[in-house]
């Protein structure tokens, strides 16, 4: 079920249990601002998630109340994650859904990364 991005950060949301250790992820970075762990249903040969360790449900919240700090942090996170895993040259494609109509699931931010195949128009028309 889509989320709606207006609500207050949930706590028990799949995303910060992984924060937490409370559930397994396939780590590939951390920082101390940043989790990058690989999508566990992926849309792309290679399909990673980034997501910020502050409280954040969405990219409208994170970029209203995140500090400079983990702005610049995160930002440098999912470039650091593409660029590890060679992806400038082939080229990838960065997304965040926010709210309802991007059917956003996990109301915490994410970034996702996708990238290995030529992956097509940027929205399905
Ligand atoms: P959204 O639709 O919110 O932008 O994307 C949520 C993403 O989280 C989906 O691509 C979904 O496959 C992924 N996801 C959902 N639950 C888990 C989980 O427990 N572990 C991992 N690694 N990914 C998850």
């Amino acid at each position: 079920m889509p989320i709606d991005a207006t609500l207050p950060y949930d706590e028990t949301n799949i995303f910060a249990r992984i924060l937490r250790g409370e559930l397994p992820c396939k780590k590939v970075f951390e920082d101390d601002y940043s989790l990058a762990f690989h999508d566990i249903n992926p849309q792309a040969p290679l399909h990673i998630l980034v997501i910020p360790k502050g409280p954040y449900v969405s990219w409208d919240d994170f970029s209203a109340r995140a500090s400079e700090a983990e702005i610049a942090g995160f930002v440098r996170a999912v470039g650091q994650v593409a660029r590890d895993a060679g992806l400038v040259a082939p080229g990838y494609r960065l997304l965040a859904n926010v709210g309802l109509d991007s059917h956003q699931e996990i109301p915490h931010l994410h970034v996702h990364i996708f990238a290995g195949k030529k992956l097509g128009p940027m929205l399905a028309r």
